[in-house]
């Protein structure tokens, strides 16, 4: 064992251990599946020599699913601790004061906006990282807001709002959304949209294979009872995943087109910057286009942080629909 760990030195670490053991256990799930229907069908290899593309194109599918969850489950959330350090590296550099880069806090949009090439960094620089941090911080939140509100007690980080302390990671998360068991990591700002693709793939995947078990099974040559049955078990386990998946996927889509997390939605009576705002305004919402633009392609480069709506944007949010603002899309 002692080599062992010599030779792979993750595996000495207990959680490391773990998350390796859950990755293998999901590659040996995705392989069963195929493999069991590759050596029962004897149709789907006569198949394969008629219509090579059909199966060529599933295959592709299966391994870029796998592809799909290696570099998901390596991608980092967004740790609060990485946009201190980037802001630390580039104020230290280049020492310029006041490089603002808040938006006008005027319009339902504001948001915070970092870039990271080093063009805007944040403002009021005094000449400590960390103060500077604290402004960009600060300035997120409402004026008088206390400083114990933000840091965090685990790893004593100034946290930007909706921001949250991941455990399992021992980490500060930006947008956290929760720590995934099966990818091993947490879903954040970072890979949040990367973590969507990956269930829509999952699917796909499940889908197609499904098709291919029902397949096999309604199709007239004589085989075992003994396939039949575990084709069977394998499908209905196959079902209740794509079920899973599916409720996931709609779940996750409602989060994205809300600009909501499923920490903020599930814990919003114990988070104390929402406790106040009421349960049907959408604090972040930035109405739906620009909820899924920022989802999509605003945060690869940039570590796009909100600040807490003022009570009038709030107001604004809380205000019924006219007829004229349902039809020109006042949501969108
Ligand atoms: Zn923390
Ligand atoms: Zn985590």
């Amino acid at each position: 064992m002692d080599r062992c760990y010599r030779l792979f030195p993750c595996l000495s670490d207990p959680a490391r251990r773990s998350s390796l053991g859950l990755k293998l256990a999901m590659v040996m799930v995705h392989l069963v599946y195929a493999g069991i229907l590759f050596l029962f069908d004897e149709d789907l290899i006569e198949k394969m020599k008629r219509v090579p593309w059909y199966i060529a194109l599933y295959l592709l599918l299966f391994f870029a699913t796998l592809v799909q969850y290696f570099i998901t489950s390596c991608s980092s959330p967004g740790y609060v601790i990485d946009v201190m350090r980037t802001i630390n590296v580039k104020d230290s550099v280049f020492q310029t004061p006041s490089m603002a880069s808040k938006q006008p806090a005027s319009s339902k949009n504001r948001s915070l906006v970092i870039t990271v090439d080093g063009s805007q960094l944040g403002r009021n620089l005094l000449g400590s990282d960390t103060t500077s941090w604290s402004k960009l911080v600060m300035d997120l939140y409402p004026p008088g807001t206390s400083a114990r509100t933000w840091t965090c007690s685990y790893c004593n980080v100034e946290q930007p709002p909706r921001a949250k302390h991941c455990h399992d990671c021992d980490k500060c998360v930006l947008q956290f959304d929760h720590h995934c068991a099966w990818l091993g990591t947490c879903i954040g700002q970072d890979n949040h949209c990367r973590f969507w693709w990956y269930i829509c793939g999952e699917m796909a995947l499940c889908i197609w294979t499904g098709i291919l078990y029902i397949s096999y099974l309604k199709s007239n040559i004589s085989r075992a009872w003994w396939k039949d049955a575990i084709m069977i078990l394998l499908l209905i386990a196959l079902s209740i995943a794509l079920i899973f998946l599916l409720l996931l996927l709609l779940f996750h889509s409602y989060l994205i087109l809300t600009n909501q997390t499923t920490y903020e939605l599930v814990r919003r009576r114990r988070i104390p910057y929402l406790r106040s705002i009421p349960e049907r305004v959408y604090p972040f919402s930035k109405g739906i286009c620009k909820n899924l633009y920022g989802f999509c392609c605003a945060r690869s480069s940039i570590y796009s942080m909100d600040p807490l709506p003022t009570p009038q944007e709030i107001e604004e949010k809380l205000r019924p629909y006219t007829c004229l603002e349902v039809v020109t899309c006042r949501c969108c």
